[in-house]
């Protein structure tokens, strides 16, 4: 019936913080694309957990890396060593072309590990004066709640009534090179970006963004860290976003799929050279690199050493977004934004906020997350079929009048 998802939601009112506003459905088991309520509807994930689910709901090879590992061993911390770690580094770093990796859980840890990795080196290595690193990071960004994190945010949402805020940031606009450039000085340690910016609403950089944030910060002699934790692993078509310009970060920050939506991990990956800036005692986590944690993570690996995601999420991407561009200029549909299998809808406000949008297509069955205003994101797993992709598509044009 459907009192008891009214009880759940009901309860968890009493209890919880209410630092999110969900949709009101309460999920009690899922597979693949598909999840299933505490009363026994259906609904299609074109959520994926923000890019978490990636290789979908209750996926065989995860769950069964899991459960094998479960019965090892769980946590050593890294007091000890344990069997799974060294397979996970170094698969980890091949599958970004980098060196060495550092494990952490949360993808807000690995942000913060970043951006302490890139401090020291700023004072170690490119010789900053202490205290007077400085990290270039762009307009609207989501890179995570930390009060650090939330410090350089532009959402007055996140960030109002947390400070006082950790300095150290200069804020430019993103896509802008000229800006980049300029704020670049010889203290900055580091430019941190999202290659497309999730949160944001799938904003892709214009053209040759990336590129020019490669060369800008090669000739400075300043780190250039891109934040993958969502548009990496597979999402849009290419194991990195950053691939699409044909461009290599100093570092990778990746989390979210990483653990296949079973386990939190969260890594940053990049060469001995800037993460040999530590040294034992200076940084570290209980739980980051655990052996679940790299048990999962290395069957994510070998799934995407396959380039099957990849592809997927090429393909499907494709059909997903002519599907989309048709709907812009009907009037329902102001612009649409993304790559692969991501994409940012920008619904005309007079059919409604953000939310109600959601609201009506959860009703039909079909679970998308608002993002700012009028904004839906659609990211469902790579595994989708096409039939479950049209289908959904079919009852987004149904909820915008347009059949
Ligand atoms: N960075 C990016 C680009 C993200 O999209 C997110 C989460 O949405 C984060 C960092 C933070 O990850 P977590 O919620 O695991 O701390």
């Amino acid at each position: 019936t459907q009192a008891l998802s009214s009880d759940l939601i009901h309860q968890a009112d009493e209890h919880s913080a209410h630092n999110y506003h969900p949709l009101p459905v309460v999920v009690a088991t899922a597979e693949g694309a598909w999840m299933t309520d505490v009363e026994g509807r259906r609904y299609l994930d074109m959520l994926a957990g923000y890019s978490a689910l990636n290789f979908g709901h209750h996926n065989e090879r995860l769950i069964a890396a899991a459960k094998a590992q479960l019965d090892r061993v769980t946590l050593t911390s890294r007091a000890f060593h344990h069997d799974r770690f060294a397979a996970f580094c170094t698969e980890l770093a091949q599958l970004c072309g980098m060196e060495a990796v550092l494990p952490m859980n949360t993808g807000a840890e690995a942000v913060e590990t970043a951006v302490k990795t890139a401090r020291k080196w700023g004072y170690e290595v490119k010789g900053v004066p202490a205290g007077q690193a400085k990290i270039v990071v762009a307009d609207g960004n989501f890179h995570g709640r930390t009060t650090t994190i939330i410090s350089f945010s532009t959402d007055e949402e996140a960030r109002a009534g947390f400070g006082p805020y950790t300095p150290g940031f200069e804020v430019v606009p993103y896509g802008d090179l000229a800006a980049l450039e300029a704020a670049v000085d010889d203290n900055t340690v580091a430019v941190l970006i999202e290659p497309i910016q999730g949160e944001a609403g799938v904003l892709v950089p214009p053209s040759g963004y990336l590129a020019g944030v490669r060369r800008i910060t090669a000739e400075r002699n300043t780190l250039f860290i891109a934040d993958e934790i969502q548009s990496g692993l597979g999402r849009t078509g290419k194991t990195f976003a950053c691939e699409h310009e044909g461009v290599v970060p100093d570092m990778y920050v990746l989390g979210k799929a990483l653990g296949g939506g079973v386990v939190p991990v969260s890594a940053v990956v990049s060469s001995r050279a800037v993460l040999g800036v530590f040294r034992p005692g200076e940084h570290g986590s209980t739980f980051g690199g655990n052996p679940l944690a790299c048990a999962v993570a290395l069957e994510v690996l070998a799934m995407l050493r396959s380039g099957e995601f990849q592809q997927r999420a090429t393909e499907l991407g494709e059909h997903l977004h002519a599907e989309l561009n048709a709907l812009v200029g009907g009037g329902a549909v102001d612009a649409v934004r993304g790559r692969g299998l991501w994409a940012g809808v920008d619904i005309n406000p007079e059919h409604g906020t953000g939310r109600e949008i959601s609201e009506a297509l959860m009703a039909r069955g079909l679970l998308v997350k608002d993002t700012h205003g009028s904004t839906i994101r659609l990211a469902p797993p790579l595994v989708i079929s096409r039939e479950d992709l049209d289908w959904g598509l079919t009852q987004l044009r149904e909820v915008l009048g347009v059949v």
